[in-house]
């Protein structure tokens, strides 16, 4: 630099004639060029930054400012030091790997290299260099030979503007991991070449391969294919993996499973980019279905399936936060369950509600399977067991023989020590095991599992009660009367409703009722909603009756003052 361009003008100058530079440059790359006027607090960066970045504009002052909000909070002081270094003239050149938030507000690595231009006073005057995202570094994979995601990116970033019709076939090599551990990475790695070698030779001059993640390759084609020519060739590749594995005389046991994702099935997206994130997500989607449906299959992306997907991701993640918030969102119902000969509160069925953080109160049948699945049900299980015991003591100081009965999930009974959760939970209650009724529904794991028949044995002996729910519907019969040797028996609402409007059901379930009773267990007929449902009923000289007749499930407070003696309603 010679001396005219060390005066403060001519910085301004030098400014404007990187920026004019950058902006010839930016087209021909994927890295963002950016130029730093210091004494004016101005910045500029290649236009396609702002695309990417939770950026105001490629050309914005109060640099501070704009730099604290795109910059990932985890990485702002880090930031400010390198900077501070600059400026104190203790470092020419800025050299820093650290994230800024994309537009979605998603963290995107950056690494961002710069150098200063001072003046003669040693003043830092402009800091201009060159920004780019560390995540696309990897453009090919020189183990399978193949092209990468980063390299996928960029061409279905090109591609999407003009794009009508694309398909995605997410080919995954099934249990790969176990390959690796019997076998060593070096077999791994040959497996992975020949597999990609493979899925390259099936496909053909419009499908483009790409290796994705570790045994997770990408067929994208972006002729006028369809469904059905993808999945010809998913079979085709199959048929190849197959052959490979004869031929290595079935050293390793693999298969593969393909997602297939049409374009058509992605929403419409203001940028390329969420655009391109959502066909990621939809496709991984497409092979974990394809993969939980049993592997060495094809899964056709369905948008219904990945709603119901991405809502049970939904109420699963609300129900974690309501677990790490003291339990708020969750709260038990209680119903009362009245005893048939002169309608007295006999006991009270505790049901499980639970309402988001926006107020949508969801059904137990859809967060029940997702409390179980997860293995949430067992911290949660433990607060039923507390909360509705609470609510036995307090019944009991009116009706000293109310009983509680709780729904058990057999995931419960299968992976949580439930014996002694209930005897720690009746000890702290300072309640007799013979205020308790369990109910469980069979659901085809009860009488496979000894472990399950040992946790019954000791409830029982310990004195609790067993009721075996649901009796009537596919899952619960006559074989679990057998197995489970239950105190009472609960007829579900679907057999009494059949029961209510059909004769041989009526006959069926006068049978089942005098069966039971011969057998020295009590019976409940669950869901009789009216006065006339109720006389039939009680015609067949039940034990109880449970149903929206006498209440629905009703908060706490709400079931206290209906049935407290001093209400004007003291029972049915
Ligand atoms: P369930 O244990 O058979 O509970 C009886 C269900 O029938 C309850 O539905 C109750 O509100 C409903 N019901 C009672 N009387 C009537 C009636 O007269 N008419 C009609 N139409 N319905 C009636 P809810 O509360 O929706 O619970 C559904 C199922 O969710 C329960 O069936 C149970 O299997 C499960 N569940 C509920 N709470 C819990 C819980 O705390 N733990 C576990 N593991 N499962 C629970
Ligand atoms: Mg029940
Ligand atoms: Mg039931």
């Amino acid at each position: 630099m010679d001396n005219k361009k060390h005066k403060t003008e001519d910085f301004s100058q030098l400014f404007d004639m990187f920026c004019e530079i950058a902006d010839t440059f930016a087209p021909c790359m994927k890295d963002y060029l950016y130029v730093y006027n210091l004494t004016e607090d101005t910045y500029y960066i290649s236009e396609q930054a702002v695309d990417r970045f939770l950026l105001p504009s490629n050309l914005f002052q109060n640099v501070g400012d704009v730099l604290s909000v795109l910059t990932h909070p985890d990485d702002i002081d880090m930031l400010n030091e390198d900077i501070e270094l600059v400026m104190a003239g203790k470092k020419d050149f800025h050299n820093l790997e650290y994230r800024w938030l994309g537009r979605d507000g998603s963290p995107i690595w950056i690494n961002c290299r710069g150098r200063i231009l001072r003046d003669d006073n040693g003043k830092p005057q402009i800091m201009l260099g060159c920004i780019n995202e560390i995540g696309n570094k990897q453009k090919a994979d020189n183990i399978s030979g193949l092209l990468g995601e980063s390299a996928m990116h960029d061409m279905v970033i090109q591609q999407l503007p003009t794009l009508t019709n694309a398909m995605f076939l997410r080919v995954g090599i099934d249990d790969f991991k176990v390959i690796n551990e019997r076998h060593g990475m070096e077999y791994g790695n040959y497996i992975l070449r020949e597999v990609a070698s493979r899925i390259q030779n099936c496909a053909d001059s419009q499908q483009y391969v790409y290796r994705i993640v570790s045994d997770e390759f990408m067929v994208l084609d972006l002729s006028d294919s369809d469904y059905n020519k993808m999945n010809r060739l998913y079979h085709q590749i199959r048929s190849s993996v197959d052959e490979l594995v004869a031929s290595e005389q079935y050293k390793a046991l693999y298969t593969i499973s393909g997602g297939l994702v049409a374009l058509e099935d992605i929403k419409a997206s203001e940028s390329e980019y969420n655009r391109y994130s959502e066909i990621m997500k939809t496709s991984e989607f497409a092979l974990t279905e394809a993969k939980l449906r049993g592997k060495n299959q094809l899964y056709s992306f369905r948008p219904e399936e990945y709603t119901a997907f991405l809502r049970r991701r939904y109420i699963r993640s609300c129900m974690r936060k309501a677990l790490s918030d003291n339990f708020r969102g969750f709260d038990l119902h209680f119903q009362p369950i009245i005893m048939t000969s002169g309608e007295f509160l006999f006991a009270a069925e505790s049901l499980l509600r639970f309402e988001t953080p926006t107020g949508e109160k969801l059904s137990p049948l859809e967060f029940i399977p997702i409390l179980e699945e997860s293995g949430m049900i067992i911290p949660v299980g433990r607060w039923i067991l507390r909360n509705a015991l609470e609510m036995c003591k307090r019944c009991r100081e009116f009706y000293p023989e109310f009983m509680i009965s709780i729904n058990f999930s057999y995931i419960q009974l299968l992976k949580s020590p439930v014996y002694e959760d209930v005897m720690r939970a009746l000890n702290e209650a300072e309640l007799p095991p013979s205020c308790l009724i369990v109910e469980l529904t069979e659901s085809g794991h009860l009488e496979n599992s000894s472990a399950i028949q040992s946790v019954w044995q000791k409830l029982r002996a310990l004195g609790v009660n067993i009721a075996l729910d649901d009796f009537g519907t596919g899952y619960s019969n006559l074989i679990n009367i057998g197995n489970l040797r239950p105190n009472i028996v609960k007829i579900d609402r679907g057999f009494t409703i059949k029961a209510l409007h059909n004769k041989y059901e009526y006959e069926l379930l006068l049978h089942v009722i005098k069966m039971v009773h011969s057998i020295g267990l009590n019976l409940v007929v669950e869901g009789i909603e009216s006065r006339m449902e109720l006389m039939q009923i009680t015609a067949m000289n039940p034990d109880y009756i449970q149903g929206y007749y006498y209440s629905k499930p009703c908060p706490k407070e709400e079931f206290i003052r209906k049935y407290h003696p001093d209400s004007s309603r003291t029972s049915g």
